[in-house]
């Protein structure tokens, strides 16, 4: 499977040689911020996997000392990849172009989301990390 996926205003675009795993949707006040969203939609892809295709000269980085944070689109801000130690490590699930063929599995973090969310009781839901979570 190759999926693609750009930014808001289409400046940047990349490609996924493959699929992309583990879906999942954090509803953390900092996700909440990073993602100006209700929660986070990401997944990850193998980083060899992924390439950028076009305007990655628009790429804005916002990364900690330890090389772990997200990139995203320094003209229309569309968060774009987390990335960890450096790498690429998994992509914001709204950027994708088409239907990935995974669901989110779990919401984590639940127990901080925002008074104003309404979260459907059927989803996998855990008050902060899910067991076995990285
Ligand atoms: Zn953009
Ligand atoms: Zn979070």
């Amino acid at each position: 499977m190759t999926l693609t996926g750009e930014c808001f205003c289409g400046s940047i675009t990349y490609k996924i040689a493959g699929g992309v795993s583990d879906a999942r949707s954090c509803h953390c006040s900092r996700c909440r911020k990073a993602f100006s969203s209700q929660a986070s939609s990401y997944a990850q892809v193998s980083a060899a996997e992924f390439a950028w295709t076009h305007g990655q000269e628009f790429l804005s980085s916002y990364i900690n000392e330890e090389g772990t944070g997200h990139q995203f689109c320094s003209k229309c801000g569309s968060t774009l990849c987390g990335i960890v130690e450096g790498e690429i490590h998994g992509i914001t699930l709204g950027c994708l172009n088409e239907d990935p063929n995974i669901e989110i599995s779990r919401h984590i973090f639940v127990g901080s989301k925002a008074a104003w969310e309404v979260i459907p009781k059927s989803v996998v839901q855990y008050a902060e990390h899910a067991p076995h979570d990285d």
